[in-house]
């Protein structure tokens, strides 16, 4: 009879293969598949997700899990994170898995709908069943301090609303300061970047520069997506995806951003690939990586020392413009209205509103349909702009409805990350820029290979931040790093 561990591990490569076949079918979805071909690949998706989940919730998956016995700290690892992914698997009652896929199907259709037509009454009933399931799921799940954490934690293993707050309370002031006191010097004139750009220049050209940072164009690709993402098959096979906009800086700041994504996953041991073990182990995490290469490395004067000159070449009109216009132009400070398209600075202004909404619909201290209202305050409260439409307001993001909630404090957890990281590998390597500037990026990938990619997902996120840079996650360095950049770009 084969071992408890054996039996385990060939089980999860079997739900590997299922998820991965939807994980395909996804990323097709969103580069190829004509557009007729939503409805089966709907199903189809659908049905292997099911297959998947069955499989490993079976009662074997479990005894095999209870009495495997691990003769490795790998193989340790990889039962902490199955039992992990059990417990909140086998907490939902199936009633409640299935009628959460279905609002989440018709949520996201609702929503298409609601944000063309800037209707937001049409989609508040859907919205309003999704945060209703999503409570009850957090019961199932069970907390003790806030029904925010036991959400939150489904991305962020061990993260709490608790210390969500702190990290807002820290960062909220000193950043509202410094958004206030670049805006005082007058408005960046980016007009140079608009406009149209030839697409196969700009292919050729995100190409050089994610392959340059250290992006394996041999175990990976990269295509065209209207929203970009990062997805992996296997450690082996990792796929970008970028998007062409008549603003320039939308394609080379997204491709260095899901690139980011991409050399986590490219990172994995092979031993561990097609394992919960292989790629990044957590939102926070994961979003860390996005950010150090998209802003600490992509948008930094050294990199563009290095890089100008090639973006030059591609794009001859860049030549009147000079490399601390264009430096100051990339890393521009405007509040606006779209999470998404927002610069670093403003960026978590964004993420705080939607989680003191999220927050207190949870908690039923804000109906659904007083959603706009309360948007649109704390937009004019925060960024001091209204949107005009609830399409650019409480609209615009597709997390909630695909049932998504409690998910947005991982992009400023990343944030935060990114800069702590940095300080880390700052105090190891020495002069990060003299490396940047010379395009040198081998040494950079190699320490965060080393101290994050290689970890996979064996170590529990704050165990991992906590080995990395020597404490946990807080916001000195962000805020530090931040001020530094910005008062040295405008000379404030
Ligand atoms: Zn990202």
């Amino acid at each position: 009879m084969a071992n408890a561990l054996e039996s385990l591990k060939d089980r999860l490569f079997d739900v590997n293969a299922l998820n991965v076949a939807a994980v395909i079918m996804d990323w097709d979805q969103q580069t190829y598949m004509p557009k007729q071909g939503s409805d089966a690949r709907a199903e189809h998706m659908s049905i292997l997700s099911r297959m998947a989940h069955e499989m490993f919730v079976a009662d074997d998956t479990q005894r095999w899990t209870e009495s495997a016995q691990p003769t490795s700290e790998d193989d340790e690892a990889l039962i902490r994170i199955v039992k992990r992914q059990l417990l909140l698997k086998t907490k939902l009652p199936s009633r409640l898995v299935e009628e959460k896929m279905k609002a989440s199907v018709l949520g996201h259709e609702a929503w298409v709908n609601a944000r063309a037509n800037n209707d937001f009454n049409a989609f508040a009933p859907v919205l309003e069943k999704l945060f209703d399931l999503s409570r009850e799921e957090a019961e199932c799940y069970g907390y003790s301090d806030d029904i925010y954490t036991a959400l939150l934690d489904i991305y962020e293993e061990g993260a709490t609303a608790g210390e969500v707050r702190t990290m807002f309370d820290a960062i909220k002031g000193p950043q509202v300061e410094l958004v206030k006191a670049i805006a005082a010097q007058g408005p960046v004139d980016d007009s140079f970047l608009h406009g149209e750009w030839d697409t196969a220049a700009q292919q050729k050209l995100t190409l050089h520069y994610v392959k340059a940072i250290g992006f394996d164009l041999e175990r990976g690709r990269q295509d065209t997506a209207p929203h970009p993402f990062c997805t992996t098959f296997s450690v082996n096979d990792v796929r970008l995806t970028t998007r062409f906009k008549p603003y320039l800086p939308s394609s080379i700041f997204g491709s260095l951003h899901e690139a980011g994504h991409g050399l986590y996953e490219q990172g994995s041991p092979k031993a561990w690939d097609r394992t919960p073990l292989a790629g990044g182990v957590s939102l926070g995490v994961h979003e860390s990586q996005s950010r150090l290469w998209e802003n600490l490395v992509g948008r930094s004067r050294a990199f563009w020392e290095w890089g100008y000159g090639d973006l030059q070449n591609a794009f001859p009109a860049l030549k009147d413009h000079s490399l601390d216009k264009f430096l100051k132009a990339v890393n521009r400070v405007q509040p606006s209205f779209i999470r998404v398209e927002a610069d670093e600075l403003t960026y978590n202004l964004h993420i705080i509103i939607r989680f003191e909404i999220e927050s207190a619909v949870l908690k039923g201290e804000l109906a659904v349909k007083d959603i706009p209202d309360a948007w649109n305050a704390k937009y004019e409260e925060y960024l001091g702009i209204t949107p005009k439409t609830d399409s650019e307001g409480c609209l615009q993001d597709v997390h909630w409805s695909m049932g998504s909630i409690g998910y947005f404090p991982t992009y400023t957890m990343g944030n935060l990350l990114s800069y702590q990281i940095w300080a880390a590998m700052q105090a190891d390597l020495g002069d990060l820029d003299a490396l940047i500037a010379v395009g040198d990026f081998a040494p950079i990938l190699n320490w965060l290979q080393t101290k994050i990619y290689r970890q996979g997902s064996k170590f529990p996120p704050k165990e991992l931040i906590a080995s990395v840079t020597g404490k946990p996650m807080g916001a000195e360095d962000y805020l530090a790093g931040l001020g530094a950049k910005y008062r040295n770009l405008y000379g404030i």
